[in-house]
C-alpha cells in the first residue's frame, strides 16, 4: 500500500473515547469509511484515529483522537446520518437504500418486514459496502432489526388507539 493513502495505526489508540462535543462514549472507525463519506477532505490531514459519535441529536459525527485534526460533523458528510436525523429520508441500509420509511410502510401494510430477510441475502452474496457507505463502517443489519422492532411496536400501539384490534 503506498504511504499517501496509508490508513494510521489503530492499535496504540483506545477503543472507546468520549464524543468532544456531547460526551457519548463512541467507537473507533476505520479512515477508508471517513475519507469515503466526508465531502471534502481537508489538504495536510493528520494520521490520526478517528471516532463516530452516533448520539441522536450530537451535531458531531465523527472526531479525532488528536485534538488538532478536524471534527466533522453532519454537514460535513455526503449521507444523512440516519441516526440523527428525525424527519424523512431516514436512511437504514446504506447499501441498498432502505429507509426507516420503507420499514414502516412495509409495516403498516402486511404488519411484518422483509427488509432484513432481503439485505441478509445480498450481504451474503458478498453486494453490500458497508465500510465505504454506512458513517458507522458497519453492516447495517442490527440498525434494521430495531427499526423493524420499533416500527411493529409503533404499529401495534396505533390499531390499538384506533380500535381495529389485530384484525388485517
Ligand atoms: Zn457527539
Amino acid at each position: 500500500m503506498s504511504d499517501c493513502c496509508s490508513l494510521g495505526d489503530s492499535s496504540k489508540a483506545p477503543a472507546v473515547m468520549a464524543c468532544p462535543v456531547n460526551g457519548v462514549r463512541s467507537k473507533q472507525v476505520d479512515m477508508l469509511t471517513v475519507k469515503s463519506l466526508v465531502r471534502q477532505l481537508p489538504l495536510g490531514m493528520s494520521k490520526t484515529q478517528y471516532y463516530f459519535c452516533e448520539a441522536p441529536g450530537c451535531d458531531a459525527v465523527y472526531f479525532p483522537l488528536d485534538a488538532q485534526a478536524p471534527l466533522f460533523r453532519c454537514g460535513d458528510l455526503t449521507v444523512r446520518v440516519g441516526v440523527k436525523e428525525t424527519a424523512d429520508p431516514i436512511p437504514v441500509c446504506y447499501c441498498f437504500g432502505f429507509t426507516r420509511k420503507n420499514i414502516q410502510d412495509e409495516i403498516a401494510k402486511t404488519g411484518r418486514s422483509t427488509i432484513g430477510e432481503r439485505i441478509t441475502v445480498e450481504v451474503k452474496a458478498g453486494n453490500c459496502g458497508c465500510e465505504v457507505k454506512n458513517p458507522s463502517g458497519k453492516c447495517c443489519l442490527g440498525s434494521v432489526a430495531q427499526v423493524v422492532k420499533d416500527c411493529v411496536r409503533a404499529n401495534q400501539r396505533s390499531k390499538i388507539e384506533v380500535g381495529q384490534g389485530d384484525r388485517p
